[in-house]
């Protein structure tokens, strides 16, 4: 990895899980085996956290999946970041490419999103990355630079710095297909968001910044994937319910 923070890796549980399910993946997560040198977050749904967040270890921190844009009021249906910090919540995932195009949320309303967030003083995974129409174009560049810029631009009203950013690197067509990204895939697109961040925020913002990659990660191919100098940790969605196989990714880069 070349962030020189922690490697980090990020369980997305999505829409899925029962009290009970819920239950036997916590206990399977407290009883194993994590590497010390990483930092592990999972994000379940609103309704289980306060359950997770009573049970599971300390040693794992908790995400949303969404928050609202700013201070909380008469908008049924949101979350605001005051009250998942107020629950003891440290992290939310926005930008993520479902909220994008399933749920039709533009740039700047996720960039603004995100300052809000990191203004209550949550950690952002903010997710980018190209549909499979736009890597055959040949946009994919443009396409994470537009919503880096749009992350960007907000974050430099809301907070002077960017330790608490992770940014993750998600291509649409790799998530929740089985078509994980190569590591050299993953990789060019990590040198170029870190070349942007050098280019447009500042040099250390770019040698600090954590740079995910998500997309049918697994614990087959989450050691090769970890050995790239510009991969500093994984976004999971479904590997991420199984809680053994949730370690052995936790532990890739051992
Ligand atoms: P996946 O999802 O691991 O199931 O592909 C990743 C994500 O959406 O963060």
């Amino acid at each position: 990895m070349a962030g020189t923070g922690k490697f980090f890796v990020g369980g997305n549980w999505k829409c899925n899980g029962t009290k009970e399910s819920i239950t036997k993946l916590v206990s399977d997560l407290n009883s194993a085996k994590l590497e010390a040198d990483v930092d592990v977050v999972v994000a379940p749904p609103f309704v289980y956290i306060e359950q997770v967040k009573n049970t599971l270890t300390d040693r794992i921190e908790i995400s949303a999946q969404n928050s609202w844009v700013g201070k909380g009021g008469a908008f049924t249906g949101e979350i605001s970041a005051d009250q998942l910090n107020d629950i003891g919540c440290k992290w939310v995932i926005l930008g993520h490419s479902e909220r994008r195009h399933v749920i039709g949320e533009d740039d700047q309303f996720i960039g603004k999103k995100a300052a809000y967030a990191l203004s209550q003083g949550l950690g952002v995974m903010a997710c980018i990355g190209e549909k499979l129409e736009e890597r055959e174009a040949g946009k994919t560049f443009d396409v994470c630079y537009q919503q880096l810029k749009a992350f960007a631009g907000k974050f430099l009203d809301a907070v002077p710095s960017w330790d608490n950013v992770v940014i993750a690197y998600e291509p649409v067509w790799a998530i929740g297909t089985g078509k994980v990204a190569t590591p050299v895939q993953a990789q060019e697109v990590h040198v170029a968001v870190r070349d942007w961040l050098r280019k447009n925020v500042s040099a250390e913002v770019a040698s600090k910044t954590r740079i995910i990659y998500g997309g049918s990660v697994n614990g087959g191919n989450s050691a090769e994937l970890a050995k790239q100098e510009d991969i500093d940790g994984f976004l999971v969605g479904g590997a991420s319910l199984k809680g053994p196989e949730f370690a052995t990714i936790i532990n890739s880069s051992a």
